[in-house]
């Protein structure tokens, strides 16, 4: 049931109000693949530059469960660069700078180890070379993308031949009112689905998320973080996206009860990841401690 995704692998500068970190290992792929680790093995295609720290290798490394064979290194390139600053409530941010690097740059390859991969996650990188991805991958049993403001900007039309073709599509809620300029997120969904995909994820930061799908609908509230514990929520929507394909991969089971399923393991994945600036707090933990919170979670959550 082989899960593979396609991303930027970052070097982020962040500051909080509490804190900043320079030069830290980040990128959608990164915080994709390391969450999705715990749920099943995942496969990286990505770019870095001759800039990229060895101890961010060894950072990624870690997960055993990431295989980095499609990583490819291009000595005279840089490695894509993110800046941000979180506002005082730690869910809003602006982004201080991108510098696309790689991103701007041919598509890495995908290693023929990986033709058998059957779920295909696009984690945010420029859609043209996600549109790539899913071409290499014709009898694939679920292709997701991810996307965010930058691209709805500067690659529109590259980004609607994704959404022609995909299956799911995972968006925040401001980006998904600047894809459609709908402000009600499940009518926004709707609307993206009469785009092509089958069903739309909508993270609403610490408000949950919204399951929109041609079979149905679910709502998800968020792990009830207290603020002490939120350290950076950098990477938060990429770990989510992690947990819930990993679930999906694992099961091997694309039905909505599955997906609905999976949106709370998303959750529980993403909710160690921002306890910690970039990958810290995931490398710390087992599948032992997102089981324990998943049950804490349920409790938690449980309607009626
Ligand atoms: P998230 O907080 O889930 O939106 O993800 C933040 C991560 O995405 C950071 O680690 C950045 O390095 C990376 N990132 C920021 N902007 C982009 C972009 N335009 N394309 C790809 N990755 C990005």
């Amino acid at each position: 049931m082989s899960l593979i995704v396609t991303g930027s692998i970052g070097i982020d500068t962040i500051h909080t109000p509490h804190a900043n970190a320079e030069g830290i290992l980040g990128g959608s792929c990164a915080y994709f693949a390391a969450a999705a680790s715990f749920h099943t093995p995942v496969r990286i295609v990505a770019a870095v530059g001759g800039d990229w720290p060895d101890e961010h290798r060894r950072m990624l490394e870690q997960f055993e469960n990431v295989c980095l064979e499609g990583l490819e290194t291009r000595p005279d390139s840089k490695t894509f660069a993110w800046g941000g600053r979180y506002f005082a409530n730690m869910n809003q941010r602006e982004t201080l700078f991108t510098e696309l690097g790689v991103l701007d740059e041919d598509p890495p390859p995908v290693p023929d180890r990986y033709r058998d991969s059957e779920y295909v996650f696009l984690a945010n990188t420029h859609p043209a070379v996600q549109s790539g991805l899913l071409a290499d991958f014709p009898n694939r049993k679920l292709g997701v993308a991810d996307t965010m403001d930058l691209w709805i900007n500067i690659a529109h039309p590259e980004l609607m031949d994704v959404l022609s073709k995909v299956d799911g599509l995972v968006l925040n809620d401001s980006e998904a009112e600047q894809l459609t300029e709908i402000t009600n997120a499940i009518t926004a969904a709707r609307k993206i689905i009469e785009l092509g995909p089958t069903f739309v994820v909508i993270k609403k930061g610490e408000h949950g998320a919204v399951l929109v799908h041609r079979d149905g609908l679910a709502t998800i509230p968020a792990y009830p973080a207290e603020l002490h514990r939120v350290v950076d929520p950098t990477g938060a929507g990429d770990a989510f996206a992690g947990g819930m394909m990993g679930h999906i991969a694992a099961a091997g089971m694309t039905d909505f009860p599955t997906l609905q399923t999976a949106l709370a393991w998303g959750t529980v994945t993403a909710s160690f990841a921002i306890e910690s600036f970039g990958l810290d707090r995931l490398a710390q933990i087992s599948r032992r401690d997102i089981d324990e919170r998943m049950r804490e979670f349920q409790a938690a959550a449980r309607v009626g």
